[in-house]
């Protein structure tokens, strides 16, 4: 008979002599340490390293240490103010350093609280007890119970994907594609609700919360009647050190049913999973730019694997990855083919730029249709994915162009106060102010070049002064707060014409939103990056989605030079399917994920010979690897080549593309690979990088 869990013994501590500690360091480790407690795996120690004093995890019980015992320094001290990470998160951290080809130290340590992994904070009088004690002795915040709210009845199509997602038994990847407004999160709410009933527990991914609250509510609103009061725990990056260790404690200690966050959740230490959810599965913001480069959809798919429990995707627009898996039967599709409120799609208009007569950027056709609009106290989103007032400022007799002097990109004017302008890099950060004459020639007549979103919301207010305006961008939201209060006056109503980047795309539902107006979509699609018309194509459908969801009657205008290009063309039919064939049959001709896996070497330097020189010493090394291994044709190394900015913050960047057939190909050349790169002399003259799956290229 097997006995319940509660009738088990609780574990008893192994008084261990050595233990394996994870830091983190850049260094490979684990590193071995003499410890006189009891301890177990998952639990943190403070060990000397160096002449500091450290915060490791003991991720094993050696038998012997791996090195002279006589050279093992001891644990100092063995934290017990949490329980020890179960084994199941560890073998998380383990699959994810192993892929993205980190030493485990940089996965474990930075998905703990700030105050969990900091000596200080256990240190001296004032610390006694640690964080975590003195969060414990200070009164619990009152939770407020939400609101209960009403539960939508859901349509045919949607029903048909809960019932799907809940029939599962153990691990199955869906892929919920449904058009913008289709009812997705009434999916989510469903399964998460049945996850719950079941006694298992919830974790769900957004790719913002911050710019999103609506969500949040809705979210809090339905499950914490399910969840209990304080049962959905929100884990983000915006959250204070203080807040995200309570709500990650909440979580570790079972408190927390659900767990909304973005992509740094996926490493909460949640017990008893019985369902992942990740929305918007195709946005860029799930992969971690620096560190440990990892995209948190494709751990949550082996997370769901390993825990033996479903994974659901969801998107209007699915990375091409997920959408060949869906066509390739490893994922099984939920398609939501129609608008939840029975209204239909905004109509999309292409205005040839062409040879047209343009005012600031607009064309006559949009701003009739906006003139309309706002006479029937209809919204209107102008939709430009350029922030400051111009993306540069030139002179006009000899051909000067604001230059950053650190990076070799331009510096955009920005309006800091009105009437006031500044020179703003925005890749480096450096400021200057508007020169009062052209540097090379002296000429007084210096004039904006291009626009932004702020020269926009300018040019809009001398042309319907009777219209409130606001732009939403991330100058105009810099204060904390500022974007909700934004966001809120557009929903009251209080503003007539929003201006905005990328920010005013995500997941918001404008009730009283007509129109939408995209300006310079073209600046996106002769990117050199393979992924460009496909991130142009989510972005365009999401910011088109929010037109007309709840009047039905919606329009969409684009401006382009070039309305034949096949994105804009799936645009105007609202053909995800058709757009994704086309791309996958030119990703497939062309050998690009996702029918090959690729990893990037980039290198930094001051000057870029260095970092070439390094990018081909390690190319050299890869071959000689290659053909001791006899792999060769399955294995492709291209040359070094700088990046498209070169130079920024005065460092000169490039890199190096590998691409494979084969996932366990490129896996194990880059495990072999890694150490030879650690010991070329070239090394350690530049900043070097490797990355698995990269987006960006
Ligand atoms: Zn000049
Ligand atoms: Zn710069």
């Amino acid at each position: 008979m097997v006995n319940e869990p509660s009738d088990l013994p609780a574990p008893e501590l192994r008084k261990a002599e050595w233990v394996r500690v994870v830091l983190d360091v850049p260094l490979p480790g684990p590193f071995d340490y003499k410890c006189d407690f009891p301890v177990e795996t998952g639990m943190r120690v403070i060990v000397p390293f160096g002449r500091r004093k450290m915060i490791g995890m003991v991720v094993e019980l050696p038998e012997l240490p791996a090195y002279d015992p006589s050279l093992i320094k001891s644990v100092e001290l063995v934290l017990t103010d949490i329980a020890p990470l179960p084994d199941h998160w560890l073998r998380f951290a383990r699959f994810a350093a192993d892929y993205y080809q980190r030493p485990l130290g940089e996965v474990v340590l930075p998905a703990l609280p700030l105050s969990l992994r900091s000596v200080t904070a256990y240190q001296g009088k004032r610390s006694a007890g640690g964080p975590v004690a003195r969060l414990d002795q200070r009164r619990a915040p009152v939770l407020k119970a939400s609101a209960v709210s009403a539960v939508p009845e859901l349509n045919a199509a949607q029903q048909l994907a809960v019932d799907l997602i809940i029939a599962a038994e153990g691990f199955k990847t869906f892929l919920l594609y449904g058009v913008t407004g289709s009812g997705k999160t009434e999916v989510y709410l469903h399964a998460a609700a049945q996850a719950l009933a079941r006694g298992k527990r919830v974790l769900m991914l957004v790719p913002e919360i911050n710019l999103t609250p609506q969500f949040e509510q809705a979210l809090r609103a339905r499950l914490e009647p399910v969840a209990g009061i304080g049962g959905v725990a929100v884990l983000h990056s915006g959250l204070s050190d203080g807040e995200r260790l309570r709500a990650w404690l909440r979580v570790q200690r079972g408190e927390a049913r659900v767990v909304l966050g973005t992509r740094l959740a996926i490493f909460a230490p949640m017990q008893d999973v019985g369902l992942i959810v990740v929305d918007e599965e195709h946005d860029p913001s799930y992969k971690q730019q620096d560190g440990l480069r990892y995209s948190a959809r494709d751990l949550a798919v082996w997370r769901g694997h390993d825990l033996g429990v479903p994974v659901v995707l969801g998107s209007a627009t699915p990375s091409l990855e997920s959408w060949v898996r869906a066509e390739r039967g490893q994922y099984q599709r939920l398609s939501l083919p129609a608008r939840a409120r029975a209204v239909s799609l905004p109509t999309v208009r292409l205005v040839d730029t062409r040879r047209l007569k343009m005012d600031h950027g607009m064309s006559p056709h949009l701003l009739t249709a906006m003139r309309e609009r706002l006479e029937n106290k209809e919204q209107v989103l102008i939709f430009l994915n350029r922030r400051g007032y111009a993306p540069a400022l030139h002179c006009a007799s000899c051909g000067w162009v604001s230059q950053c002097p650190r990076c070799t990109t331009f510096t955009v004017l920005h309006r800091t106060t009105p009437g006031r302008h500044q020179l703003h890099c925005h890749h480096c950060g450096y400021q200057q102010r508007v020169p009062h004459a052209c540097p090379d020639c002296g000429d007084q007549d210096l004039q904006p070049m291009g626009r932004g979103t702020q020269r926009i919301e300018e040019h809009l207010g001398e042309l319907f002064p009777e219209s409130r305006i606001a732009r939403i961008d991330a100058d105009s939201t810099r204060k904390k707060g500022s974007a909700q209060a934004l966001f809120a006056s557009v929903h009251a109503g209080e503003i007539d014409i929003l201006v905005g980047t990328q920010m005013v795309a995500k997941g918001h539902d404008f009730a009283n939103l007509g129109l939408v107006g995209v300006l310079n979509a073209d600046a996106m699609l002769f990117s050199q990056d393979f992924r460009a018309p496909e991130r142009l194509f989510a972005q365009l459908m999401q910011v088109a989605g929010r037109a007309g969801r709840h009047t039905g009657h919606g329009e969409v205008i684009v401006q382009t030079g070039y309305p034949e290009q096949p994105v804009y063309q799936a645009l105007l039919k609202h053909d995800y399917s058709g757009f994704a064939k086309h791309s996958m049959q030119e990703r497939e001709s062309a050998m690009l994920p996702p029918f090959s896996h690729q990893a990037l070497l980039s290198a930094e330097a001051r000057d870029l010979n260095i970092a070439i020189a390094f990018l081909q010493s390690a190319k050299d090394t890869a071959m000689a690897i290659m053909e001791q291994q006899l792999s060769t044709e399955m294995i492709t190394l291209y040359d070094p080549v700088p990046l498209r900015i070169v130079r920024v913050d005065n460092m000169c960047r490039a890199q190096l593309l590998i691409e494979a057939t084969h996932r366990p190909a490129i896996q194990s050349l880059l495990r072999h690979w890694l150490a030879e790169i650690n010991t070329l002399p070239e090394s350690r003259k530049v900043r070097w990088q490797l990355e698995v799956d990269p987006l960006e290229i």
